[in-house]
């Protein structure tokens, strides 16, 4: 089947086969968790978070509690962990029964006083530790504090302690990752001590689940795995990307040397070539970091580069050497053109290639 206009498909049988990879570096105990975030990084949230509870996945996370309304909407009622909970969302997180993160004591002591307003009690919360990353996180020494809280209050019940890794696609990093690991292990002892229930533990993300299998505890945290990207070649080859956009050929041009292309000129011919313009710019994320070749798409499997800056709504490639015509198809990403290959080309990474994707671009859903 051909599409002619600009799509975002997205496999259902690469996410079932990226899942049961993951799932198989793991213990049969241990719980998945599947990140969602940003409409599962860019994809199409309620297609693929279905999927993922057909498969089985034990937990969801989103970054902000719209993105778990949205889930809820979709009827999905897996937990779903809301890695940044805002004062803002109180209602939301409550009417939703999203499950905060509480990263400092201050938003511990509001959640509470909220709760206790409501008189709501043993709501579902996940206490994260701040091991390194120094982004969000209790300290060590709020551990104690933290306790005094919890003993003084019902509203409250701690399903899971975490932390996240800082550096863990990072072979150089490897002692800092177990530094870590290892101050998270202390800050999950001391609280323990007083708790009447076991939390769950979980530090690792995709690629701590590749590196550092040892550390997997009770729960591990899945998202660009997930979408078939490993952060690391030897990895990838395990997994398949998730999502192939593609795009169409509107125009073809040939120009003589000397001659320009696009916006500011960007590129001039140094000899004859030829030009495709494609049905995709950046207001559709292919930002212009991919201009001057950066980027490149595939057009009957060959390489063609973006030539010159690249616009809002077009790109121009280079087809000198291709045999192509207008209302033919472009592969801008997918398994033959993965997402961290043209992101690192650009000075980025596939999180956020992936992200950008906008959502002037339709998403069609495959092998479902
Ligand atoms: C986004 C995020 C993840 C997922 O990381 P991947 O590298 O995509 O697996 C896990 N944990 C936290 C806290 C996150 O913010």
């Amino acid at each position: 089947m051909t599409f002619d206009e600009t799509h975002l498909e997205i496999n259902l049988e690469a996410l079932a086969h990226n899942y049961h990879v993951l799932r198989q570096k793991l213990d049969p105990k241990t719980l998945l968790l599947a990140v969602v975030k940003a409409y599962s990084y860019g994809h199409e949230t309620a297609a693929v978070a279905r999927k993922l509870v057909a498969l089985g996945i034990n937990y969801f996370a989103v970054a902000y509690a719209p993105e778990g309304l949205l889930l809820r909407n979709h009827e999905i009622d897996t937990p779903v962990l809301l890695l940044h909970p805002l004062p803002a969302h109180f209602e939301t997180i409550v009417a939703q029964r999203l499950e905060p993160s509480l990263y400092s004591l201050d938003l511990v002591r509001h959640f509470i006083t909220y709760l206790e307003a409501r008189r709501m009690e043993q709501f579902p919360v996940h206490i994260k530790f701040n091991s390194g990353l120094n982004r969000l996180g209790l300290s060590q020494s709020d551990a104690v504090i933290l306790q005094e809280l919890l003993a003084k209050t019902k509203a409250i019940r701690i399903v899971s302690v975490f932390s996240h890794l800082a550096a863990s696609e990072d072979p150089n990093e490897r002692d800092f990752t177990l530094d870590q690991i290892a101050r998270f292990d202390a800050f999950y002892d001391t609280l323990n001590q007083k708790l009447d229930n076991t939390p769950l533990r979980h530090i690792l993300n995709t690629s701590g689940i590749f590196n550092f299998p040892e550390a997997q505890y009770d729960m591990v945290r899945s998202g660009i795995g997930l979408y078939g990207y490993g952060n690391d070649p030897k990895f990838d080859q395990e997994l398949v990307p998730i999502a192939r956009l593609k795009t169409v050929i509107t125009q073809i041009h040939h120009l003589k040397a000397g001659q320009t292309v696009g916006y500011n000129r960007g590129h001039i011919a140094d000899q004859t070539m030829t030009t495709a313009t494609l049905a995709i710019g950046h207001a559709d994320g292919i930002s212009r970091l991919y201009g001057h070749g950066k980027g490149a798409v595939l057009i009957h499997g060959k390489k063609a580069p973006i030539v010159g800056n690249v616009c809002m709504d077009m790109i121009m490639v280079d087809v000198t050497h291709i045999d192509c015509k207008s209302g033919e198809e472009a592969i801008v990403l997918g398994p033959e053109l993965p997402a961290s290959a043209t992101a690192e080309a650009a000075g980025t990474i596939s999180y956020e290639l992936l992200t950008s994707l906008s959502q002037r671009i339709k998403r069609i859903v495959v092998n479902s």
